[in-house]
């Protein structure tokens, strides 16, 4: 017997047919004399629907309030997925994240996990009853409903994994794994058979959706290995798992596009001592994370400073540089979005050299001009114009190599 962990994401639990398709997964597992933990996302499209019903009543809601709403997608499909594997004849109860033990930090929207308690959850499962948890959601100690962030049900899925100890923890989405690039953009990618963690967690970061990023933290953190895997098939997925030497021998592992990215210019600040300190801590402290930072040299007394920041966060990070340079005394922005950043991310970086040649070489073929740069020990990212992103990232895609055999 096995204790296992299966999160379904919101394609898979996307309408009433994929639900039941679900509960037939579920119970072929239970059928087997295994316990299954399941893990819900909202329908797809859900938590995006809600999240622009509360702009359009509130264009600034209380963080408080969003998360109160945006818990009621998760909470449909946990119910809807107990009532079809009871009507498979499958023993299944569910529970909200809260119920399930997941105590958070008062943090709304973005919640961290602080602690589990899944006496309760273990107690069903030794009673041979399928558990369904909503992913997403938690509460504080004050009993506040809390949310992960953004595509959070990965996090709910690994962190219960851990809290339950579970033998085995599959993460079913709508791919049948992880693609060395988003197969959507570059149909020639190819599914990898397994990756490290600190690739995976690079790959989240710099943009790629499939896993969201701060479950792979957490993952690395805890060593819970995972697959990724498809609900629509049977095929073997992606094992991610702790770094083998083997895996050194490939020196770029996969493509990250992020179109989410927003670049912000400051012109003519004045070039003094405490200038950028001053714009970053004033950024920092309106909770806008910056990414890339480049500053040119002074003339005649001023400098400019480009930066990026998640696009979500322009409108907050130009009011808060703005404030700054009132009190500076100089300096204009401009907001940029029509960029995106693309990386090439690999472990193999460490032990090779001459990646970054190769991949300007390739930008300069799909005659994308490089706008910034930065790199780090496992990758390098490169901000380009948005309407050439695309196209670069098939043609830096071929040129590592990681295209499918024909
Ligand atoms: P879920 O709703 O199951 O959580 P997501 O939409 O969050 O699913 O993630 C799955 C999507 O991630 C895929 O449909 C795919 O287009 C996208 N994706 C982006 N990059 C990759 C990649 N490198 N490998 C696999 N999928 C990727
Ligand atoms: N429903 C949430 C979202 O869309 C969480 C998830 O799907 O993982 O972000
Ligand atoms: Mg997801």
């Amino acid at each position: 017997m096995a204790r296992i962990v299966k999160k379904f994401g919101g394609t898979s639990v996307g309408d009433v047919d994929r639900i039941q398709n679900v509960a037939r997964v579920i119970k072929s597992e239970y059928d087997q004399g295994n316990e299954v933990l399941v893990v819900v996302s909202a329908r797809s499209g859900v938590t995006n629907e809600l999240i622009s019903r509360a702009k359009a009543i509130n264009p600034n809601p209380a963080d408080r309030e969003m998360d109160m709403l945006l818990v009621a997608g998760e909470q449909e499909t946990i119910a809807l997925t107990a009532m079809a594997l009871h009507a498979i004849g499958v023993d299944a109860v569910s529970m909200t994240g809260a119920m399930a033990g997941i105590r958070t930090d008062p943090f709304h929207t973005r919640a961290r996990i602080v602690s589990m308690d899944c006496k309760k959850i273990i107690g069903h499962l030794e009673k041979k009853r399928v558990v369904i948890v909503a992913g997403f959601q938690g509460a504080d100690t004050d009993g506040q409903i809390t949310t992960l962030g953004r595509g959070g049900s990965d996090l709910s899925a690994i962190a219960l994994a851990k809290g339950v100890d579970a033998d085995l923890c599959q993460i079913y989405t709508d791919v049948d794994g992880v693609y060395t690039a988003d197969p959507r953009i570059v149909p020639k990618a190819r599914k990898l058979s397994e990756i490290s963690y600190e690739e995976m967690l690079e790959l989240a970061s710099l943009g790629t959706k499939v896993m969201q990023a701060r479950s792979v933290e957490f993952s690395n953190k805890y060593n819970v290995p995972f697959e990724v895997r498809s609900s629509f098939n049977n095929n073997p997925g992606t094992i991610v798992k702790e770094e083998v030497s083997s895996m050194e021998d490939v020196v770029v592992r996969g493509v990250a596009l992020d179109r989410n990215q927003a670049k912000v210019l400051i012109t003519n600040i004045p070039d003094k001592p405490g200038s950028a300190a001053r714009v970053f801590e004033g950024l920092s402290e309106a909770n806008v994370v910056v990414d890339m930072i480049v500053q040119n040299i002074g003339r005649n007394g001023v400098a400019n400073l480009t930066f990026t920041v998640p696009r979500d966060d322009t409108q907050r990070a130009e009011t808060a540089v703005n404030q700054i340079l009132s009190e500076l005394g100089g300096g204009e922005v401009t907001l940029v979005n029509d960029i995106a950043k693309l990386s090439v991310v690999g472990v193999g970086m460490r032990s090779h050299s001459g990646v970054a040649g190769q991949l300007f070489a390739a930008l300069g073929e799909a005659k994308a001009n490089i706008q910034l740069i930065s790199t780090s020990e496992i990758k390098i990212s490169v901000v380009i114009d948005e309407s050439e992103a695309e196209h670069a990232t098939r043609v830096v895609h071929t040129a590592f190599g990681l295209d499918v055999e024909e």
